[in-house]
């Protein structure tokens, strides 16, 4: 299994690599210190989001299917699409509700990767969340041409936040082995397709695995990336996101 520190501080996916990544991290937290944000949500000052927006993002809670961590009317076992699909992984979990204020805050997050958001999103999911002893957690890679124009990877951003604050190890587990189109613009049938066999693992997986993603939509991604890590040799994986779409 490939591991590397949580606190290595780059963002190229090696540990202790200092290169093309590492500086335009640390040119975008001068940026960060350097220039006034204003919230993206409610406008005041002390953005990206202030203090007030983050603590009233909408949560799931408690009323959700314990397999796949949808929110459903009351706390159920299995909830109806868990009941008709077999997902790659053990449960999955989301913090926030992805609708209302969260889309705008996961939209300024993506496409302006501001470092301290990826921290306070982070600790939103720990405070609901805890850690799994044991667990190695990784990521969704990144699609490339997606990465090259944001700069950054989210998934990869809040699986390191999160290692850091679960104290567990973090390591750079999966590789795309082909390119897929945007999950977004596709119906749930053609998302499972889309992703079909587009996850590897980087080498032999052990253990229990956390694997983490920025949001939850069809689940059809990190089932995708789950069966990649069982097929690895991992005897569990869960999945952690920030945020699930609904139903
Ligand atoms: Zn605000
Ligand atoms: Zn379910």
């Amino acid at each position: 299994m490939i591991t590397e520190s949580h606190a290595s501080g780059a963002d190229d996916g090696q540990p202790f690599q200092r290169g093309y990544s590492f500086w335009t991290t640390r040119v975008s937290m001068l940026i960060d210190l350097l220039l006034p944000r204003r919230c993206v949500s409610c406008g005041r000052s002390g953005g990206p989001v202030c203090r007030a927006c983050l603590d009233g993002l909408p949560r799931v809670g408690a009323s959700h299917c314990s397999r796949c961590g949808g929110p459903t009317a009351v706390p159920m076992l299995r909830c109806r699409d868990c009941a008709r699909t077999s997902p790659a992984y053990a449960t999955a979990r989301s913090a926030l509700l992805y609708e209302g204020v969260t889309r705008l805050v996961v939209s300024a997050w993506k496409e302006r990767g501001v470092r301290t958001l990826a921290n306070q999103l982070a600790a939103i999911i720990g405070a609901d969340i805890p850690a799994r002893g044991g667990a190695t957690v990784t990521w969704v890679p990144p699609d490339l041409s997606r990465q090259l124009r944001r700069g950054h990877h989210p998934a990869r951003a809040l699986a390191r936040e999160l290692a850091a604050q679960w104290g567990t190890p973090g390591g750079d587990l999966l590789i795309r082995t082909r390119p897929a189109r945007r999950q977004a613009r596709l119906a749930r049938a053609e998302r499972y397709t889309n992703v079909c066999g587009a996850f590897e693992s980087r080498g032999p997986c052990e253990g229990e695995i956390v694997l983490v993603d920025d949001v939850f939509t069809t689940g059809a991604t990190v089932d995708e990336c789950a069966r990649a890590l069982r097929r690895a040799g991992a005897t569990r994986v869960d999945v952690v996101t920030l945020a699930r779409a609904p139903r």
